[in-house]
């Protein structure tokens, strides 16, 4: 995979710590399991989080950490662990990197797909209020409304790829906007472009009647 497109630093640190909202992490971490390198990157920081708390917070005396070692053993002999069985992963959510995946199959067995003309559009709950959490399959050589931003959006390629006026994006690319990017992005005309995509805050209608309609909308 050549992913050329990642979320920036300060993304990696909020979701190491833990910081970030539960939409914003799905994103991160379904873009984590296709990219080895952020994998990389989150780790060290976290590696570095553990240490400042181990600073903070040194551990227990030694004699303490034995005796809880040998309760552990002694509790595992009497109580061997069960790990429960995965269920079956549906064969239309296979291709999804498995944080998305595991997200779907606990709402159905399909990505809810809901077709208005050459965009398909699936969402899926989400905690935080405001935040939106979107599935986009956009057919072969076709874009969504041209738009800015009240809030942030991430949008990762799953499937396919698009382009916009800050460049192309293939699967595992993230892309990061904020209220300074008004852009209308065109999926690449091989194949549809199938994106995840989570905002903080409505999006903002630009194009000549999207600045009509938006005020009328809840996009
Ligand atoms: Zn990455």
């Amino acid at each position: 995979m050549n992913i050329s497109h990642h979320p920036d630093q300060t993304l990696l640190l909020d979701y190491a710590t833990g910081a970030m909202s539960d939409a914003f992490s799905l994103i991160i971490a379904t873009h984590l399991a296709m990219c080895p390198a952020c994998r990389r990157e989150v780790s060290a920081l976290e590696r570095i989080g553990g240490a400042m708390l181990d600073r903070e917070n040194p551990p227990q005396a030694r004699g303490d950490d034995f005796e809880a070692l040998m309760a552990r053993i002694e509790r595992d002999e009497r109580e061997p662990e069960v790990r429960p069985a995965r269920p079956p992963v549906p064969p239309a959510l296979a291709t999804f990197p498995r944080p998305l995946r595991d997200r779907l199959t606990s709402l159905g067995s399909d990505v809810p797909w809901n077709r208005r003309g050459a965009i398909e559009t699936a969402f899926l709950p989400a905690a935080e209020p405001g935040h939106k959490i979107r599935m986009l399959r956009i057919a072969p050589g076709h874009g969504v409304p041209q738009h800015s931003h009240r809030g942030t959006e991430l949008t990762l390629v799953l499937e396919g790829g698009f382009s916009d006026i800050t460049g192309n994006y293939v699967r595992g690319d993230i892309q990061v906007a904020d209220q300074e990017l008004d852009h209308q992005p065109l999926a690449d005309d091989q194949v549809a472009c199938i994106c995840l995509a989570v905002t903080s805050d409505r999006l903002r209608l630009t194009g000549p009647l999207g600045r009509i309609i938006d005020p009328l909308l809840r996009v």
